[in-house]
């Protein structure tokens, strides 16, 4: 198989010292060793989300803990805002969950209002609330501080975010926004083989999952709490995975939390002007991704045929999501990603349509 460069919002581009260190000896893992290598990922995962709120480590992708979410701490009702792909299945996995719960959607490409959702949440209907941070299908970030003013409002609901596709790409402070869930998956801005999925869970979505009534065992709050304290995980994690993360977690330090968010923010602009030059961006203003960019295809290129051409390069990007395919496309601009790299791809963009 040729290797291609992703540029895809998901599995994202893997470094080669990551994917060695995937392949480090096992160790048993209710043994000494792996409790170390678990509290020393814990602890750094606590620092990358500036949190005291425990963070779990889960053997599945992101999904499993969007469910677990739900199963959690959505007894009475929850409130799912939606405008795009993922946040619709956030709010489409509550039925077969056997939890009640209502939308508040906004048209693709659009962000939500915090307004209207202090408007919903004041009708005392719900006790939970999903928020999707970075919606990776049309590229709009919601603006969780302005959110988080709102829930502050309501400290009986548990305010659970989606930050697969934003976590560790931008600041993301869990305990002053108040999260009682912030969840990910690592084969996003992580930039890790997907399998692991993280989320930092409050001392309230905790209480909260101890009254619940059907949570099932495998996404079990309580059950991780349990086993956290003796660094460990209710059954056989993934350790070649946390293992890749302890690595890329020092990587991030290394490299300064402050400088991934600019190398971030830096290559979203880039792509963005780029973008604006010769397309259009998909998103409303002003809740543009700093992780990827949806390009409003206002050429009518074949984004199909243009992907084509870039493998030729050893390279590709993603064509919109669901509905959105060949009207909009989309590039990733997140995990270990640089500026090279995107001057790379553009270059390559530009020369094939002769831009
Ligand atoms: C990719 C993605 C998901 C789904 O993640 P899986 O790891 O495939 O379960 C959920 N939400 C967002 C915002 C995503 O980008």
């Amino acid at each position: 198989m040729k290797h291609k460069k992703l540029f895809i919002p998901g599995p994202v581009e893997v470094s080669e010292d990551i994917l060695d260190e995937m392949g480090h000896f096992m160790v048993g893992h209710r043994s000494k060793e792996y409790s170390e290598l678990h509290g020393e990922v814990v602890s750094k995962l606590k620092k990358l989300l500036f949190t005291e709120n425990e963070v779990y480590l889960g053997t599945h992708s992101s999904t499993g803990w969007m469910e677990a979410a739900i199963r959690n701490c959505g007894h009475k009702r929850i409130l799912a805002c939606v405008n795009g792909a993922f946040s619709k299945r956030w709010f489409q996995l509550a039925a077969p969950n056997k939890v009640e719960a209502d939308k508040y959607e906004v048209e693709w490409g659009k962000g939500h209002d915090p307004k209207e959702i202090d408007k919903l949440l004041s009708t005392g209907k719900y006790d939970c609330f999903l928020v999707v941070h970075n919606e990776t299908s049309t590229g709009v970030m919601n603006k969780l501080e302005e959110i988080s003013d709102v829930l502050k409002k309501y400290p009986d609901v548990i305010f659970c975010v989606d930050s697969v596709s934003s976590m560790t790409g931008v600041k993301i402070e869990v305990d002053k926004l108040g999260l009682d869930v912030c969840l990910a998956g690592v084969q996003k801005a992580f930039a890790l083989p997907p399998g692991l999925a993280v989320a930092a869970v409050s001392k309230k979505a905790l209480e909260k999952s101890a009254k619940a009534e059907n949570k099932g065992y495998y996404f079990d709050f309580v059950e991780f709490q349990k086993y956290q304290e003796k660094n460990q995980t209710p059954s056989t994690p993934a350790i070649s995975h946390i293992f890749a993360l302890n690595k890329q977690l020092d990587k991030f330090f290394a490299e300064g939390l402050d400088n991934r968010f600019s190398r971030h923010q830096e290559m979203a602009d880039y792509i963005r002007n780029w973008a604006k030059k010769n397309f259009a961006l998909f998103p409303e203003p002003g809740y543009e991704s700093v992780t990827l960019t949806c390009i409003n295809n206002t050429k009518g290129i074949s984004v199909a045929d243009l992907n084509k051409k870039l493998a030729e390069k050893d390279m590709t990007l993603s064509n919109g999501y669901g509905d959105l395919k060949e009207k909009t496309f989309r590039i990733a601009h997140m995990g270990d990603l640089t500026m090279k790299d995107m001057k790379e791809l553009i270059t390559a963009v530009d020369e094939i349509l002769g831009l």
